[in-house]
Order: structure tokens, then sequence, then C-alpha cells
């Protein structure tokens, strides 16, 4: 307990409270960190996901420690980016999958929101899953009555679901092989590790055998410095300093992640990459003739900050299939130097066009040739000056 914490160290740590500890996902120091905040008036709010059951999550903010303690543990099925939850109001605490740091970061720069304000505690992240599609493989695939679940995990490479019976296991990549499992979008993901955050937890690189449960943190940035601090003085949490070959598994455990997601990737894309430009067009358009123009891509996506006012919903044409196809070309354009791929637009499409495939193959080619990333830092979008909106 006599280390210090400092940007770029790595620590083993895990709540000092057993239920906390024994409720969190790998140890409760998440969920230690955020009460800390709220109870030593260090954030105003705190930002949880309360669970709905096991196959659906709340977004919630509050400052009710019994709300934060209720919502720790991981929801698997629970696809929801938080990045629009949080707003400018005050100091607030967040947990924070790699897309939702960085759908906050890509909000920060549209001035929606302040992040010197917001304390983003990174949970790294191998994927998340639909709540229907998971509901539907709880029954077909481990053969269970989806309402007999009563908390789902997932362990050295195996997907559980539990019931008061027992637990019921299978592999990721047999569940995955037999097409369930993970959303698309997350299956080619390689932002695994939420290094654009305050601080990155998870339980890759913790020795189960000497710890227990318990998070590996590494520490980001200075705002992660204070935060951890701060729950380390008020008494809430214990911690050492992770060994080298912690580090070392978790990032052997990253690059495997990262090489199944290029794999996965090749396997997304290959049906619309082996098609000629023209046959490409034609399936692009195909696709589009679908959308009923409801604008819930707009709305749900993390990066766009247009608000209700947007123009881009606005054309009017004579021609509806034109206004549609415009409103897509819009969107395309705007996303480009932008897309984070949180899959957010496909997750909620009614008509299931592939939004996030489309525009990934679309931005995967122009941020890398402007050589920029979105959501990783507050650099402005190359395409754009953004016009702040008060
Ligand atoms: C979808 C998902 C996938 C993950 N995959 C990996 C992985 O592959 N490898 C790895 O090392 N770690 C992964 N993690 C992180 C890991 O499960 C723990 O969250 C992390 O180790 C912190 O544990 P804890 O006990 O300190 O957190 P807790 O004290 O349990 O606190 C967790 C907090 O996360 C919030 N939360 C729950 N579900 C979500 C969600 N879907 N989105 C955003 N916030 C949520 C809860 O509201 C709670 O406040 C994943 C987490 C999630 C949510």
């Amino acid at each position: 307990m006599s280390d210090t914490i400092e940007i770029g160290k790595g620590y083993i740590a895990w709540a000092k409270d057993e239920t906390t500890r024994g409720k969190g996902a790998s140890g409760g120091f998440v969920t230690a960190l955020m009460v800390a905040a709220l109870e030593k008036k260090f954030v105003d709010n705190v930002l949880v996901v309360k669970k709905k059951g096991v196959y659906e999550g709340i977004p919630t903010m509050t400052n009710d420690v019994e709300k934060v303690l209720n919502a720790a543990g991981s929801l698997h099925s629970a696809p929801v980016n938080l990045a629009k939850y949080v707003k400018k109001s005050g100091k607030v605490a967040m947990p924070a999958k790699p897309c939702d740091a960085r759908g906050v970061i890509e909000q920060a720069k549209r001035n929606q929101v302040d992040i010197e304000n917001v304390f983003l505690i990174g949970l790294n992240c191998g994927g998340s899953m639909s709540p229907v599609p998971t509901i539907r493989m709880v029954k077909e695939l481990y053969e269970l009555d989806p309402a007999s679940v009563v908390s789902e995990e997932i362990l050295r490479g195996q997907l559980i679901f539990n019931t008061n019976d027992g637990e019921k296991a299978i592999k990721i990549d047999e569940v995955e092989d037999k097409g369930y499992g993970r959303r698309v979008s997350c299956r080619y993901c390689i932002t695994n590790i939420p290094e654009m955050a305050d601080l990155a937890c998870g339980n890759w690189g913790v020795p189960k055998d000497k710890f227990g449960n318990a998070t590996f943190v590494q520490v980001l940035t200075e705002k992660g410095v204070e935060i951890f601090k701060n729950a380390v003085d008020a008494g809430y949490i214990e911690f050492e300093s992770a060994s080298e070959k912690s580090s070392k598994m978790r990032e052997k455990i990253d690059s495997t992640m990262r090489n199944l997601a290029e794999e996965w990737h090749k396997k997304v894309f290959s049906e619309v990459d082996s098609l000629t430009s023209s046959d490409r067009l034609a399936y692009y358009i195909d696709v589009f003739k679908n959308c009923i123009d409801c604008g819930s891509c707009r709305k749900i996506c993390p990066v766009c900050a247009c608000g209700d006012d947007s123009k881009c919903l606005q054309m009017e044409y004579e021609d509806d299939s034109y206004k549609l196809s415009m409103f897509h070309m819009v969107r395309l354009l705007h996303l480009m130097d932008s897309c984070i791929g949180c899959g957010q637009c496909e997750e909620v499409c009614p008509v299931d066009i592939p939004l996030t495939m489309i525009h990934r193959r679309f931005a995967e080619r122009m941020q890398s040739r402007l050589g920029h990333i979105p959501g990783m830092n507050m650099d402005t979008p190359p395409f754009y000056e953004v016009e702040l909106r008060s």
C-alpha cells in the first residue's frame, strides 16, 4: 500500500468493502472509486448502467450511492453507447467502454460536453451483445429458458449463463461459429483497451491465484491519478503495483484479440470488398432504398451533434428517394473523418441496413489517409472547422 499512483503505471486494485468486491465484475474497483467520488464530493454525479434483468441496461445519471452500488457488475448484453447521456452539468464520473469514451470525446469537440469535468473510468472491452439475439441464443443454443437466467459472465473465453440450477458455459468461438454472440461491429473492433480514457480497467492480466477478484488499472491521465487517489485516501480501495508479468499478460491478450478482430474484419467486409465498383454502387443503392427515413441512426450516433433542427433531415425534394439517398450521402461525408465504429446506427436501424459496415468502409480509408483516429484525443476533425453550439 506504500505504492504511489502515477501516470503510465499499472496497478492491481479492488474494493475494500467485501460486498462491493463480490458484486463487482472484477473486484468492484470501479464501483468503489465512483462511490468514493460521490461521497467525498469529488464529483456531483455518476453515470452508471442500471441492470434491467440480464439482457438490458438503462443508463442512469445519479448522485445516489445505493444506485451506484446496485449497478456493479458488467452487462455484456447492453449495447447502448453512453456518450449522449453526459451533458454539461457539473463534474461527472462514468464507466466507459472504449466506444463510450471516444463518443464523449467527440461530443466534447462539438461543445456538448466539458471534457475537463468528465472522469472517464475506462473499461476494457472485448465486445457487447444485442438483447434480442442474446435471448434467442439462450433459448436455441444454451437450451435454457431465458427468464430463468439470473446472471451472465465471460470467463476464460467462455460465455456463461447462470440459473438457480447451475451454470451453462460455451466457448465464445463455438458460440460465434454458430452465428450467435457479439454484435458484428464489436467482432472487428480493435480498440479493446480504452487508452483515450483517464483510467483503463479490466480483468486481463490479474493473477487470480494471488489476488482473487481484482481489476488491472492502467493510469492514463492526471485526472485518473486524482480520482484514484481520492478513493484510496477515503479508504475505499486497496491496491498494489502490477508486476511486469501481469502487464505482459494483459498486452498479450489484447494482441490476440486484435488479431482475431483483423480476421473478423476480412470476413465481414469480404462480400462488399469483392464487388466491382459499379456492383458496389448498386449494392449501396439497393440497401439504402429500404430506409424509412426514421432518423434513428442520426439521433443515436455518439459523434453527431447536429441537433433536431439539423438541415440534413430537411432537404425538400419532390422525389423522396432522392431525399433519402442525399441524407445518407451527407451522413457518410459527415462521418468519414469522425466515425468511431461503435455500431449504434446498425443496432437501431429498424430495416436492418448494414450502416456501420458501410460507414466504416468509407471512414477507414479516409481516416487512414488523413492519419486521424477519432475519439482518441481532442484533435479537431480534419474536415471541419467545428462551429460551436451554445
Ligand atoms: C461489455 C463489456 C465487455 C468487457 N470485456 C472485457 C474484456 O474483454 N476484458 C477485460 O479485461 N475487461 C472487460 N470488461 C471490463 C470488466 O468486465 C470490468 O468492468 C472491469 O474489470 C472493472 O471491474 P470492476 O469490478 O472494477 O467494475 P464494477 O465495480 O463491477 O463496475 C462496473 C461498472 O460498469 C458499468 N457497466 C456495466 N455494464 C456496462 C456496459 N455495458 N457499458 C458501460 N458500462 C457498464 C456498471 O454500471 C458499473 O458501474 C468488459 C466490460 C463490459 C461492460
